[in-house]
């Protein structure tokens, strides 16, 4: 993916993480869901595409994401929530991947097989990697991420924001009562 995708779901995660739009939150969740694809530092050593460490491999797995949510576990000290939210943001991006109609599929189950997955539908163009993302091609990619991923920021996923609203229903029907 151009990493519009996985930015938009970093920071639709951070805002429903701190029930607001903090972007110092955005910023690290945004990286941490971008994480996976550290993996291309790979090529420059000579690692094939295809391999276990190779682009989309480990790193790309659920164990790699319960290992960054261990991390996560014990930097945040044991803080649950930030642990899993953590977990899932890092897990969503093998996910985006998966649905990207190109390349090597992901090693999701690594380290229990080193099978490439992809789901059945795949919508999403794959990107070109490094510099061909200044190609047309990269541009397509970049333009049908916008489409389908920038409307993900209006949403509303603050659980404070649905429990004020709750709050304040149940609040006009006491008022209701006491007439
Ligand atoms: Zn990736």
């Amino acid at each position: 993916m151009a990493s519009i995708g996985h930015v938009v779901l970093g920071t639709a995660v951070a805002r429903a993480h701190d029930g607001t739009l903090n972007w110092r939150s955005a910023v690290a969740f945004s990286a941490f869901s971008m994480l996976p694809d550290l993996d291309v530092i790979g090529f420059r050593f000579g690692i094939p595409y295809g391999a276990p460490f190779g682009h989309r491999g480990a790193t790309h797995s659920i164990a790699f994401a319960l290992a960054v949510g261990v991390l996560g576990f014990f930097i945040t000290r044991r803080n649950w929530r930030s642990t899993f939210a953590v977990t899932l943001v890092v897990l969503s991006h093998p996910l985006l991947d998966m649905l990207t109609d190109g390349g090597l599929g992901v090693a999701l189950f690594w380290p229990l097989t080193p099978h490439r997955y992809f789901f059945p539908w795949t919508p999403l163009p794959v990107a070109p990697i490094g510099k061909g993302m200044l190609s047309a091609r990269g541009l397509y990619v970049v333009a049908v991420e916008s489409l389908v991923f920038l409307p993900l920021l209006f949403l509303r996923l603050d659980p404070r924001r649905y429990s004020w609203t709750l709050r304040r229903k149940s609040a006009t029907s006491e008022k209701r009562v006491c007439r």
